[in-house]
């Protein structure tokens, strides 16, 4: 870790800018209440930077977010942009900054917050106390992996063909993140693959079966198909602490534990690359939900996924664990009083704006860190 603190806030489009607002509130926070300066700076993503450039991420932003020691991301995307050509959409902003900082883990925590126990789809006593990660193959797997393509096999008929490919190297390099997270959280990860019926699972499971045996054996190691996985997931979702998986079971898997939850607007995600020469790690922290246009500009947008991408931020990248788990906290006293936004509200309970949920944060985060 550099001994400055660079952090790039990239606000983006429709909710992202407004939710990000509250997220400079919180990072101004603990520069004024707990001495921790950040050197912040902002910039453009997505159809923002298309307005402004003419392109969904410039390379001087792209050069900014590799020289951050984090990166702080809202949402892109909206109709407005809808027409342009893929490659020039703000999406492809997106998919540009994760593919050039080669952020090859994805993090996806699913916490279920004892307020919003009955935001589940699920019976409370299955969710209750939730907290699972998922760590998804972000860079390899079936979704880049060659031969790919549709092809004219003659007599009308045409074959459509994707090949899942990993190397020792991907796997084992995704692999070290989840046993390294699992080390700071409930030292259990259940690694998820196919190896019944595919040798890429097969090389996968040898793989980590390899690594704990060297370097993690104070973890404890499980292994589990995929499609258990999917089901187990609804069955005793408790039982996992960290889940690690490839691209594509991965893109499933994390969306159904997401919804264990049941609340978009309270999602966090963080997307992790390789560590560099000086011990820094690039790093990538959003949201899971998009742009929102239908709720844009109403300020009604619930800033908590931004918020907890914040502490994820503050606990992987800077190692501030008594920061993020203040943030966490303050989020939870303030949704156990009541204050929900439009996404979460329930009988009985106060309608707020993103603002004033912002306000309350800060004001539980004075109060939190007094006691
Ligand atoms: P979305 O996540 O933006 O919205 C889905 C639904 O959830 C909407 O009804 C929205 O109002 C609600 N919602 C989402 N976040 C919320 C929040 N914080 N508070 C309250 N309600 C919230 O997904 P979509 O509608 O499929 O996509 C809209 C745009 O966002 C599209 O342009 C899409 O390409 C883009 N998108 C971007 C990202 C990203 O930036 N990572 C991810 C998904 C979608």
């Amino acid at each position: 870790m550099s001994a400055n603190k660079k952090l790039l806030i990239l606000p983006g489009d429709g909710i992202g800018p407004e939710v990000m607002r509250q997220v400079r509130r919180v990072v101004d926070w603990l520069g004024r209440r707990r001495g921790i300066a950040f050197e912040v700076k902002e910039g453009l993503i997505g159809g923002a930077a298309i307005d402004a450039h003419g392109v969904p991420l410039s390379d001087a932003t792209l050069a900014e977010a590799k020289a951050s020691d984090a990166v702080l991301l809202g949402a892109v995307g909206g109709p407005k942009w809808d027409k342009i050509e893929f490659e020039r959409r703000p999406e492809a902003g997106l998919l540009r900054i994760r593919k050039d900082m080669e952020l090859f883990a994805n993090l996806r925590p699913a916490i279920v917050l004892d307020a919003l126990v009955d935001a589940s789809p699920l019976k409370a006593e299955i969710v209750k106390g939730l907290d699972i990660m998922i760590v998804r193959e972000l860079t390899g797997g079936v979704y880049f992996g060659e031969p790919r393509g549709i092809t004219d096999l003659g007599n009308g008929v045409r074959q459509g063909v994707n090949t899942q490919v990993y190397t020792t190297t991907e796997i084992q390099r995704v692999a070290r993140v989840a046993f390294e997270l699992a080390r700071k959280r409930g030292k259990k990860v259940c690694s998820v693959e196919k190896a019944n019926v595919m040798e890429s699972g097969l090389l996968w499971r040898e793989e980590v079966t390899a690594l704990h045996a060297a370097e993690f054996t104070d973890i404890e190691l499980s292994h589990m198909y995929a499609d258990n996985c999917a089901m187990q997931l609804i069955r005793n979702p408790r039982q996992f602490d960290v889940i690690v998986t490839d691209n594509l079971f991965g893109d499933m898997l994390s969306d159904e534990a997401a919804m264990l939850t049941g609340s978009l607007g309270m999602l966090p995600s963080a997307s992790l690359g390789a560590v560099d020469a000086d011990g820094r790690r690039r790093a990538l922290y959003e949201p899971v939900h998009g742009s929102a246009p239908d709720i844009a500009g109403r300020d009604i947008a619930n800033p908590v996924a931004s918020l907890f991408s914040l502490a994820m931020c503050l606990r992987y990248s800077f190692d501030m664990i008594a920061e993020a788990d203040l943030i966490e906290k303050a989020v939870a006293q303030v949704l156990k009083g009541g204050m929900r936004t439009s996404d979460i509200m329930a009988p009985g309970m106060a309608r707020c704006s993103t603002t004033v949920m912002g306000d309350s944060i800060v004001r539980a985060l004075d109060k939190l860190n007094v006691a």
